[in-house]
């Protein structure tokens, strides 16, 4: 089977992953790789302003290492992350959202969990150039309903992480 992402440098931030070939809807490309996380034992999520830290539904985590790790958040994705049970453990991977042409950017939503407004629109910025763009790869739904200074705190030591929405 021909290669169906490739890794180079991105004009969004720094290198990216993009179509091999054409793709079409629903495709899965590849696994979400990386150090897996028991639930409650998540380290702190913030490396270097990457974030590369996956939640997984059940509460574990994946800290990214493989190639699916490089790509870049957009506000309107072509791609998302599913999970599926797999070898005893719940795994994720990308997969196409619509049609996508060879050489173009491969981006999905990240939602990060980012409970202060505040670091959602500083430290957690977007231009990703997308004509809806939200200004932040952070969750909005996370910061609307609450305003809790305690949970503003609680997150302003850098814990953040990457949620499957
Ligand atoms: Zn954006």
């Amino acid at each position: 089977m021909a290669l169906k992402v490739v890794a180079r440098k991105s004009g969004l931030h720094g290198r990216g992953l993009f179509a091999a070939r054409d793709l079409v809807t629903g495709e899965r490309l590849i696994e979400y790789h990386g150090k897996r996380y028991e639930k409650g034992a998540l380290p702190d999520l913030e490396i270097d302003g990457v974030t590369k830290f996956l939640g997984l539904s059940d509460g574990t985590g994946i800290d990214g290492t493989g190639w699916a790790a490089l790509a870049n958040h957009g506000c309107e994705p072509n791609c998302e992350l599913r999970e599926h049970e797999g070898r005893g453990q719940l795994r994720a991977w990308l997969y196409t959202l619509r049609d996508i042409k060879q050489g173009e950017e491969l981006v999905w939503d990240y939602r990060l969990d980012v409970r202060s407004r505040k670091q959602a629109y500083s430290s957690w910025a977007c231009a990703c150039g997308a004509e809806n763009c939200r200004r932040t790869m952070a969750d909005p739904d996370r910061f609307k309903s609450t305003r809790n200074k305690v949970r503003e705190i609680a997150i302003a030591d850098g814990n953040s992480e990457h949620r499957i929405s």
